[in-house]
């Protein structure tokens, strides 16, 4: 941001802040293909996998080209109306291992 008087200004912390990698979870026999999360990602991280779940529904999985691109900023979580879909911090995962 550049102030009135020409000063650009950061915060002082942005050398130590970075883009958080989300991992998905997709609990398939509970998606019914509203698409929502697919739709709405900013990230186009999803799409909708050949197969289907029990009830005929194709449900999301992660594109081929998107492994890392989710940047946990959790709108799949909040919109799917199925509760079928959700992230947790990837780097929580290394830590536990
Ligand atoms: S958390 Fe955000 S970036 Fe990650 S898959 Fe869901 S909508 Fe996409
Ligand atoms: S929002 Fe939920 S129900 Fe809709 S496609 Fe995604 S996982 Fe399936």
């Amino acid at each position: 941001m550049t102030s009135a008087d020409g000063i650009v200004r950061k915060p002082m912390d942005l050398d130590r802040a970075g883009v958080p990698e989300g991992e998905v979870h997709i609990i398939t026999e509970r998606c019914k293909e509203c698409g929502y999360c697919i739709e709405y990602c900013p990230e186009k991280v999803l799409v909708y996998s050949k197969e289907i779940n029990s009830r005929g529904y194709h449900f999301p999985m992660i594109a081929e080209d998107k492994a890392t691109s989710c940047v946990l900023c959790k709108f799949c979580d909040l919109i799917c109306p199925e509760l079928a879909i959700y992230t947790t911090d990837a780097s929580d995962d290394e830590t536990q291992s």
